[in-house]
């Protein structure tokens, strides 16, 4: 599965982070018989219309969809220079599909900052220029090789154009997810490049931050045009020790209406580029992962893999139909229910069921 590795200085609350992401329960309910390595922490990612489901079919539970997040410890400063360490951390970014910053902008003066200020514009900077050195590497030895290619094969001109743009941004100290709408990243897929990687970012904040629409504006426009997240770690973990109406206090008393790992398991899966499609029995009312684009097949092969092989066609209804429906044969008659062939492709929040052979 997709996941989202956890970068971020020293001290800024990613253990923190990492602990409350491992310790939640509906998972270990759902997924009795994951093996959830120890670096992965899985979240499920919250979805009111599963409930809604569950309801309409008298389901017994619900499964949600879930986002994973690896711990990538190590050293940040000097990675690119290459010394052990630091290797290993590059080439544990290079696995991971997407790149989750943790920044601190929580004011504490019993935890020291690392560069003895809390300036997030700066800590990003320290991140952005590891994985950017990094990249100038890659680019700078794939570029004679490019530039040979190119002259025999014309092919290769649009490749060899796109890394020769990528270098000029890099050099411009720039990552390249930012300049996303200047360059065309599916060419540049072959060189595994770490800022080509969609980038997400965590506001670790107290509650002045969480509680300043100002404040978190313009750390949202630091950070564009990736995603930005505002929780307090600390509070995240100590809400999992909660009960539910303790937990509503404790939010309320920060200014939030719900925990940050929901706000963070729905950008980690918006930043991954994932969509869910939904089925729905009297056993269980459930989400299932696929990438946008997908066709019904693709879709259906997430579920098993003769769903794939065997697929005929998908009956398929938009949850916000079937919801106003209030029944499946209601909504048959409304005729918001479709017969879907091989090529469609499916939408967000699909209720599904498949017709296969075996
Ligand atoms: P890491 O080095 O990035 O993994 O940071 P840790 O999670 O170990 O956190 C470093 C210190 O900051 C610990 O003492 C945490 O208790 C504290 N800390 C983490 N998150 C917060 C937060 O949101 N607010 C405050 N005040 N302290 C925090």
């Amino acid at each position: 599965s997709l996941t989202l590795g956890i970068v971020g200085l020293p001290n800024v609350g990613k253990s923190t982070l990492f602990n409350a992401l491992t310790q939640n329960e509906v998972l270990a309910a759902n997924y009795p018989f994951a093996t959830i390595e120890p670096n992965v922490g899985v979240v499920p990612l919250p979805d009111p219309r599963l409930d809604r489901l569950a309801e309409i079919f008298s389901s017994q539970r619900t499964v949600p969809a879930v986002v994973s997040f690896v711990d990538i410890a190590g050293i940040v400063k000097g990675a690119s220079e290459g010394a052990g360490m630091g290797n290993q951390f590059l080439a544990n970014i290079r696995e991971a599909n997407a790149i989750c910053q943790v920044i601190r902008v929580f004011d504490d003066p019993d935890v020291v900052h690392v560069e003895g200020r809390v300036d997030p514009a700066d800590d990003i900077e320290t991140i952005n220029t590891e994985l950017i050195l990094a990249d100038l590497q890659t680019v700078e030895k794939a570029l004679p090789r490019l530039e040979k290619e190119a002259r025999t094969h014309k092919d290769r001109r649009a490749a060899l154009q796109v890394t020769q743009a990528a270098k000029d941004i890099l050099d411009a100290g720039r990552t390249l997810f930012s300049a996303k709408a200047e360059i065309d990243l599916a060419e540049l897929r072959e060189l595994s490049l770490l800022t080509a990687k969609p980038f997400l970012y965590v506001f670790n904040a107290d509650e002045a931050v969480l509680t300043s629409e100002t404040r978190q504006k313009e750390l949202r426009e630091l950070v564009a045009p990736a995603d930005a997240v505002f929780l307090d770690a600390k509070v995240e973990a100590e809400l999992l020790e909660l009960d539910e109406e303790s937990t509503r206090e404790l939010l309320e008393s920060i200014g939030q209406t719900e925990p940050g790992l929901y706000s963070l398991a729905r950008a980690g899966f918006h930043t991954l580029g994932l969509q869910t499609y939904l089925t729905a029995g009297p056993k269980e009312a459930r989400a299932w992962t696929i990438g946008q684009g997908w066709t019904a097949p693709q879709a259906a092969g997430v579920i098993h893999t003769d769903f794939e092989r065997g697929f005929i066609k998908a009956e398929i209804v938009s949850f916000d139909d079937l919801s106003a429906a209030g029944t499946m044969a209601e909504a048959k008659a409304a005729g918001r229910v479709r017969m879907e062939g091989k090529d469609y492709l499916m939408a967000d929040g699909d209720v599904v069921e498949f017709r296969f052979n075996v």
